[in-house]
């Protein structure tokens, strides 16, 4: 079913929500590297390419907004930010910084990996609506130029004019 594995890292200093994100990814058939603070998480980007980082904003040492401009600095990659509950001012700087989504602590790992998947796809195919994923992950049964019209429809549509 899947057409690649995914390459996912994991920032986060809890341990608990650590372990029990990257079990659920990896059940999800990604593959996972799970680091508790910044400083690792930047090194693991650097010697390695993933598909998607999840990435706490509240780490001890370097800050997740910093791990966040960091990778923006040099890459493209899907940035879904886990922030604590209220913390309205910890998101926006995130999204400012680039990250493209967030989920509010406690959340759901199964709402992560929807998030992840959706973030995933629209920066390796095209921008794909979540109704139109299935196609993406069934190609044989979808002929291309069907899949290119999707695509290329979705990408004028969302394309910014200013
Ligand atoms: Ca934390």
């Amino acid at each position: 079913m899947t057409v690649e594995t995914r390459r996912i890292l994991i920032v986060e200093d809890e341990a608990q929500t650590r372990s029990v994100v990257e079990a659920y990814l990896e059940r999800e058939g990604y593959w996972v590297t799970a680091v508790g603070d910044g400083e690792r998480a930047l090194q693991a980007f650097e010697s390695h390419r993933y598909d998607g980082v999840v990435l706490d904003l509240n780490l001890p040492g370097l800050p997740g907004e910093e791990v966040c401009r960091r990778i923006r600095d040099v890459s493209d990659v899907p940035i879904i930010m886990l922030t604590a509950k209220g913390a309205e001012e910890e998101r926006i700087a995130g999204l400012d910084l680039g990250a493209d989504d967030y989920l509010v602590k406690p959340f759901s790992p199964r709402e992560l990996v929807a998030r992840l998947r959706d973030e995933c796809v629209v920066l390796t195919a095209c921008p794909l609506s979540n109704a139109r994923l299935k196609a993406v992950e069934r190609p044989e049964a979808h002929p291309l130029p069907q899949l290119l019209e999707a695509g290329l429809r979705v990408t004028l549509n969302s394309d910014d004019p200013a």
